[in-house]
């Protein structure tokens, strides 16, 4: 498909979502603002440094850290606060429910679709009512909170039963987030209990349950067997060939009938594409907006996606789409605006081709698994490795982290309930998600992070 002319007046370009591909595709944008007019379209008015939430769950970072300002271009790229609720493709328009309730209805003449992904929740008894998920500020803060309640009430408590079941945590799903989540959190009890005299011979029991046969199936086996390693040092129960059959208060029931008293269920077993992406009429592959290898929709070169919520043809394994992770969103993000800026006259538009760089896991404390450049690495290299990587992939905030970083190896942060986020209010019952009913019953694509 080719574009024979830009339009007489400025042309709109509307980008949809301000995560890692929708940041870098305004950042992109940003340079024609002098011939482009560049709204972006998000729920809340910062791009989130995903990665690192499982340290804001450990209680060792401030969440405003890893908060990126989507100001930050001034006039150049419009920032519009809200959440878009319907596209539609014929009209060039979408419609977006700000946050006071009020609908706006915004043309485009180009539309960026980077609505990222959420919370794969299974139909399995109880998860959603019990389980809580790791994938925004408000979850993270909420599980630091929890945790650290867990314990209060396990030192207030005389009755070994209970205690035993507060200071016991299960994460489903051993991905990278589940994995890291242990990592980390084994370490935050540990420090919380040392610091209680009333748990002073008490350490909290972890446990990482997976289907799979090993932890992150999805990685190198060599950054597996390291974490594995970690995790079984500081006493993780790992669960490979498992799952949850059932959810209740105070317990999860494992497959094969074991009961575990527990009153944290830390659910990671993956995500699927904003709901967005299934109540628009466009084709999809396993949930994902089907784009060509420029990114764009078939049938509709107006309409660019990327990110976790497109299926990303990966040129470098024929027949294969790109893995949701943020080296493929960023890299994706950042050539989608390239890619909608030469589609109104302004440069050429090329594939996106990326090989995978390799990937990191922190694991907290000095222990990291990294093969950056396919060079397997382990311990404090490794994390020198992944923290360097992680430092200068942050858009902004740098000096910040540093200086968290240098703080905490002085000493981590004191464990303390800041008592912001209710437990309802980061449900992962589909019913509190909005486009819930339109997602339901959609395939969705296998991402076990
Ligand atoms: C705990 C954790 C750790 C991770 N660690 C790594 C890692 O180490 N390395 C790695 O490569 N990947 C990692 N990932 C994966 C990575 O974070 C994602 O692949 C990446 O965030 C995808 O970027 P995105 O821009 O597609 O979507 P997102 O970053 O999810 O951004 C989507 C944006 O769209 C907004 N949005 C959603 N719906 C709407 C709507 N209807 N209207 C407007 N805006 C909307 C959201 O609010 C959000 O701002 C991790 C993920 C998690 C959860």
């Amino acid at each position: 498909m080719t574009f024979t002319s830009a339009p007489a007046r400025r042309p709109r370009v509307v980008i949809l979502g301000g995560g890692f591909a929708g940041y870098e595709a305004a950042n992109a944008l940003a340079k024609y603002s002098d011939r482009l007019d560049v709204v972006l379209v998000n729920s809340t008015d910062y791009f989130l440094y995903v990665p690192l939430l499982p340290e804001i769950a450990a209680g060792l970072l401030p969440p405003r850290h890893l908060c990126v300002s989507l100001r930050r271009w001034g006039r150049r790229v419009k920032l519009h606060l809200g959440r878009a609720d319907s596209i539609d493709v014929k009209a060039h328009t979408v419609a977006v429910v700000g946050p006071e309730g009020e609908r706006t209805e915004l043309a485009y003449d180009r539309l960026i679709i980077t609505v990222g992904s959420v919370t794969r929740v299974l139909p399995i008894p109880g998860v959603a009512e019990s389980g809580h998920g790791l994938r925004n500020v408000a979850e993270a803060l909420f599980l630091s909170d929890h945790i650290t309640h867990q314990v209060s009430m396990a030192a207030a408590t005389d009755d070994p039963q209970e205690r035993e079941a507060r200071l016991t945590f299960v994460v489903v799903g051993a991905g990278y987030t589940g994995t890291e989540m242990a990592a980390q959190g084994v370490l935050f009890t540990d420090r919380l209990t040392e610091s209680i005299p009333a748990l002073a011979n008490a350490k909290a029991k972890w446990l990482l349950v997976d289907i799979a046969e090993r932890v992150m199936p999805e990685l190198d086996r060599r950054l597996s067997h390291t974490a594995d390693t970690v995790l079984r040092r500081r006493g993780v129960e790992i669960l490979t060939k498992t799952s949850v059959d059932e959810a209740e208060h105070g317990a999860v029931t494992l497959t094969g009938g074991r009961r575990v008293p527990t009153h944290s269920l830390i659910w990671c077993v993956g995500v699927k594409p904003d709901p967005l992406v299934s109540a628009i009429d466009l084709d999809v592959d396993r949930g994902r907006l089907v784009v060509d290898a420029h990114m764009r929709i078939p049938n509709y070169p107006d309409v660019f996606a990327c990110g976790d919520c497109a299926a990303v043809p990966d040129l470098t394994k024929p027949g294969n789409v790109t893995g949701m992770t943020a080296q493929h969103a960023t890299r994706q993000g950042k050539r989608a605006g390239l890619n909608v800026a030469a589609s109104l006259g302004f440069g050429t538009m090329h594939e996106y081709k990326h090989r995978n760089l390799g990937f990191l896991v922190d694991l907290g404390g000095v222990d990291a698994a990294a093969n950056p450049l396919n060079i397997p690495m382990s311990g404090p290299l490794a994390k020198l490795v992944t923290r360097g990587y992680h430092w200068l992939a942050l858009p902004h905030n740098k000096r910040r982290l540093l200086g968290e970083w240098i703080i905490n190896l002085f000493g981590a942060p004191p464990g303390v309930q800041l008592g912001l986020i209710r437990s309802e209010d980061v449900s992962l019952k589909p019913a509190d998600h909005p486009h819930a009913t339109a997602a339901a019953g959609q395939p969705e694509p296998e991402d076990s992070r």
